[in-house]
Order: structure tokens, then sequence, then C-alpha cells
């Protein structure tokens, strides 16, 4: 196959740990026999220094004429006090929207080498967990009607969280076509004992259910899914939900896996064109000092090329990869918690990756 990528490194250790998987990208290439030609676009605080804008015409246009996009990270200490659209961070709703990008994938994966990493007992984590939320992005009470108005006790602040079938069920399809891939199991969170478009919301999903008998639904209340991603995180395997309670439980699981440098993430429209990027920011702190840990971006990367490209066991050499790596012991500072042993640099792990590959 032959790709076309748009790189958005943006700052902080955004290029060190896009660099990072673009090797990793580059060896799998050849080692499969594809070829994947990578362009660089500015983002975020990088692209203001240079165009005074956070999003560039020319990097919205890169990335729509592109197959798909790797992000690092925007922001930092820099161009903290910026007003308004010329934040790095607005960037990142701009290109989201011009991508058209509707769902989130957020796999939260305890590694059974990283156990330790976790805030979470022994007995509950066991040799580890591995699940996917998948979150609509683009609905919901985070775009729906608000304002002022006179209310009972005076004015008052209101915002109102709308969703169609439409909207309910392109999200839904996502999940159940992930969880075909996974182990067939899907629990959809909502809080349908009050709110109206949470009753939509499961009803639309029992439809979509009947249509994946192959697949094992369940609903929960989101109140109680909270608790129990804490309680018994092994439980999940694909989880599908709306707008603000995605956002709320996916950083709940991350926080559980104990480790943020490992966390990937996608965002998908409806082409095969995504944004693949980790979940943690550019941590300004450690920039430049190659000590970042790369294999967020990485598994990013390998998202990529199962969900904007199927190919899936390109994908699996890559989390093989990782999982070795691990196994063997190497880690990066961030996963070294008290030990005593020297952390390998950013550019050390990425060579024990491709390696392994
Ligand atoms: P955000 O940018 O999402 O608003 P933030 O700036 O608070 O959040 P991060 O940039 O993710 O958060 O950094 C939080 C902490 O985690 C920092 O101490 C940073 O050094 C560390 N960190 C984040 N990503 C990595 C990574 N890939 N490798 C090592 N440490 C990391
Ligand atoms: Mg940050």
């Amino acid at each position: 196959m032959e790709l076309k990528i748009a790189l958005l490194k943006g700052d902080g250790i955004g290029p060190e740990i896009v660099d990072s998987a673009v090797a990793v990208l580059e060896k799998t290439a050849e080692k499969f026999g594809h070829r994947f030609i990578f362009t660089p676009y500015l983002i975020g605080g990088c692209a203001i220094d240079e165009t005074s804008l956070p999003l560039p015409q020319e990097t919205v246009d890169g990335c729509l004429a592109s197959d798909s996009v790797i992000l690092g990270a925007v922001g930092g200490p820099k161009w903290d006090g910026l007003a308004g659209d010329i934040r790095p961070e607005k960037a990142l709703l701009g290109i989201r929207s011009a991508m058209g990008l509707f769902t989130n994938l957020r796999p939260a994966k305890l590694y059974p080498a990283l156990r330790s990493a976790s805030p979470l007992k022994d007995e509950i984590v066991g040799d580890g967990f591995d699940l996917l939320i998948v979150r609509e992005l683009t609905g919901g009470i985070y775009f729906g009607e608000r304002g002022y108005r006179e209310g009972r006790y005076g004015t008052e602040a209101f915002d109102t969280e709308a969703y169609s079938v439409t909207e309910i069920e392109r999200i839904g399809k996502v999940a159940f076509e992930a969880a075909m891939k996974r182990s067939k199991r899907i629990c959809s969170i909502d809080k349908a004992n009050v709110l109206e478009s949470s009753r939509l919301w499961r009803k639309t999903m029992h439809e979509l259910a009947e249509k994946y008998p192959d697949v094992e639904y369940r609903d929960m209340f989101v109140d109680n899914a909270a608790m129990q991603l804490v309680r018994d995180p092994k439980q999940f395997d694909v989880i599908v939900t709306s707008n603000m309670f995605g956002d709320i439980l996916s950083d709940e699981a991350s926080q559980i896996t104990g480790s943020i440098g490992m966390l990937a993430s996608a965002s998908l429209g409806a082409s095969k064109r995504g944004l693949y990027e980790p979940i943690h920011g550019s941590a300004p702190d450690i920039a430049g000092k190659n000590m970042a840990n790369p294999i967020a971006t990485i598994l990013s990367g390998a998202m990529m090329l199962r969900y904007s490209f199927g190919l899936t066991a390109e994908a699996g050499t890559i989390e093989k990869a990782v999982d070795k790596v691990l196994d063997q012991g190497l880690r990066t500072a961030d996963l070294m918690g008290s030990s005593l042993d020297t952390p390998l640099s950013c550019t050390a792990m990425t060579e024990a990756i491709l390696k392994a590959i």
C-alpha cells in the first residue's frame, strides 16, 4: 500500500515522540512492503510563532489531502498568556471539526508488565485489563443550545443535551464494529433513568444490538459505570457513550492504568481518514531532554494502521513489539516508579522497539 500521512508534531515533546512513531511506521512499512509518505505541517505554538495562527490553512489543506494524520501535542508555557482564538489548543478543535471527526477511540490497557503502575489493588487488576472507550465527539451537551435566561431564582445559565437517532446510530455502529474485532462485548453507558436524550440513546442502541447478534450487549447508568471502572475494570471490553460521559470516563480509565505515557487515541469521521494522537500533553517539563516515553504515539500509529487502513497484521506487529520490550523490563523514566536503574531515553526505547519489530 502507498499512503500519504500528515505529521502534526506540535510543541514540547511533540517532535520527539512523532519522530519515534515515524521510525516505527517506516520499519513496519519496510517489513510488509508498503510505502508511507510523511509530510510535516505546523500546528499549535510553533505555528503561532511562524505564521501567527495556531492552525494555518496550509495545515488544514495538507491534512485533508492526506490519507491520515498523526499529531504529537500542542501548547506550553510560552503560549499560555495568549487569548481567544490564537491559543494553541484552539488548533485541536479546529482540525477535528475540519476533518469531521465524530468518534473518539480511547483504549485503556494495563499491561501485565506494568501492573504495579496502576493505583488499583493487585486483586482487582490481576494480570492487567484492556478496554476501549468509544466516545461521541461532536454532539450532546458540549454542542447544544446554551445561554442565560430568567429562572425561578433569578438569572440562570443553561446548557442542553440533544441527540438524534442518526448521531446515536453512527457512533453505535463504530462501537459494534470495534467490538466485533475484539472480545465481542459492549456496554453502552447513559443516564436513561433521568435524561430523555439517554432514553433515546438506550432505545437506539438496543435496536442496533439486534443487528449484531454475535456481540454481547448490556447497558449501565453512568454513575454505576464510574464506580464499576475502579471496582472491576476487567468486566469491560468496549464501552460506548456520549460526549460528556465519555470525556469523564475516559480520563478515569486512563488514570487506572497508571501510565499516561502509554495511552493512544484515535478520532474518526465518516471517511477512513483519522487523527491519531497520544492522550498526554506536550510535557514541557521534559521537552528536548530525550526523556519522553514514545510508546503512546507509537501505539497511536498502530491504531492508524488498524482503523484507517485495515492493516491488522501490521498494527499487531507494532503492538507485539511494545509488549516484548516491556516484558524485557525496558522502561523510560515515567514507567520506573522508585527503581534505581537508569531509565531508557526516548531514542533508546524507540531503537528497542525497532529491533523487536
Ligand atoms: P494537557 O496538556 O493535557 O492540558 P498537562 O500539560 O497537564 O495536560 P502533560 O503534558 O500530559 O499534561 O504532562 C503531565 C505530566 O506527565 C508531566 O509531568 C509530563 O512530563 C508527564 N508526561 C506526559 N507525557 C509524557 C510522556 N510521553 N513521557 C513521559 N512523561 C510524560
Ligand atoms: Mg500540556
